[in-house]
């Protein structure tokens, strides 16, 4: 009987321990709750790889830039942006702002924590905080860039009003951010051009206009180019013709968080449930 109290009072004492050991910041539905979005935020916050790639990119970039900038011939638009010549027109580098040169994965974790998901409202409160950090690499680059006399241009899908926001986040963390054209949300008039959605062809073409493009940079293959059919193999062949542009005029950053990949798993129809989705994006996976 003794043993047994014992026993007793040594497991409430294990199980108070343990309580008090693993006392989550959340509230216990949300840590206990599964969300498919918790590795790749959890890598994307915590893994050095995920930075190591980014200073890699814009180390290798740098490294690129003054050879470009010397090379009259060379520019980063494709032949369906580039509806002005290059010849005589300023320098410039076209880069992303979300997950490209700002880490927006707070907004990420504070889904996963809450269990929400993605609206305009709490993105633009989120943008609204100015409290995004700058991606490894990134600033540095963006500073030789400015430095060497060439136009820092971010091309953006934030909605032209939060431009205000925008660019004072970036000018707090030491971005370069001169000028009408540095930031080009979404939203910008395009003279001419019809845009469609979220497609950046339209503000690619604006700033063809102006600018001699040495090198883009972004998370999302549409930061490149408009994909006409979001499929796997839609996407695979909207990027087949510039491929060798990889690396050495187009720099491509990893984002596992979110991204025009995903619903391209799930035939881009975001009106049925969750579940449908998963079962879709399950379905996606080689086993061989
Ligand atoms: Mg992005």
């Amino acid at each position: 009987m003794r043993v047994h109290l014992s026993l007793a009072l040594v497991a409430s004492w294990l199980l108070a321990g343990c309580a008090s050991v693993s006392a989550p910041h959340a509230t216990p539905s949300a840590t206990t709750a599964a969300d498919d979005n918790l590795d790749a935020v959890a890598w994307t916050q915590t893994a050095i790889e995920h930075d190591l790639i980014y200073v890699q990119t814009y180390r290798d970039a740098q490294a690129r830039l003054l050879a470009a900038l010397h090379d009259p011939h060379w520019d980063a638009l494709t032949a369906a942006d580039r509806v002005a010549p290059a010849a005589g027109l300023p320098p410039a580098v076209v880069l992303d702002i979300d997950e490209t040169v700002l880490d927006n994965s707070p907004y990420q974790a504070r889904m996963v924590r809450s269990g929400g998901t993605y609206d305009e409202a709490s993105w633009a409160a989120w943008c609204k905080e100015e409290k995004a950090r700058a991606l490894p690499g990134a600033l540095a680059f963006t500073q030789y860039a400015a430095a060497h006399g060439i136009a820092v241009i971010y091309l953006s899908n934030r909605p032209q009003d939060l431009d205000t926001v925008t660019r004072a986040n970036l000018r707090k963390l030491g971005f370069p951010v001169s000028g009408a054209d540095a930031f080009l949300g979404l939203g910008t008039a395009v003279p001419g051009c019809m845009q469609h959605g979220t497609d950046k062809g339209c503000r690619r073409q604006l700033v063809s206009r102006k600018y001699r493009v040495l090198m883009q940079f972004g998370d999302q293959l549409g930061d490149f180019v408009d994909i006409a059919h979001n499929t796997e193999t839609g996407r695979r062949a909207a990027i087949a013709d510039h491929l060798n542009w990889i690396g050495t005029r187009w720099f491509v950053l990893p984002n596992p968080t979110y991204g025009s990949w995903q619903p391209a798993l799930f035939h881009n129809n975001w009106h049925q449930s969750p579940a449908q989705r998963r079962v879709q994006i399950m379905d996606s996976l080689r086993y061989e």
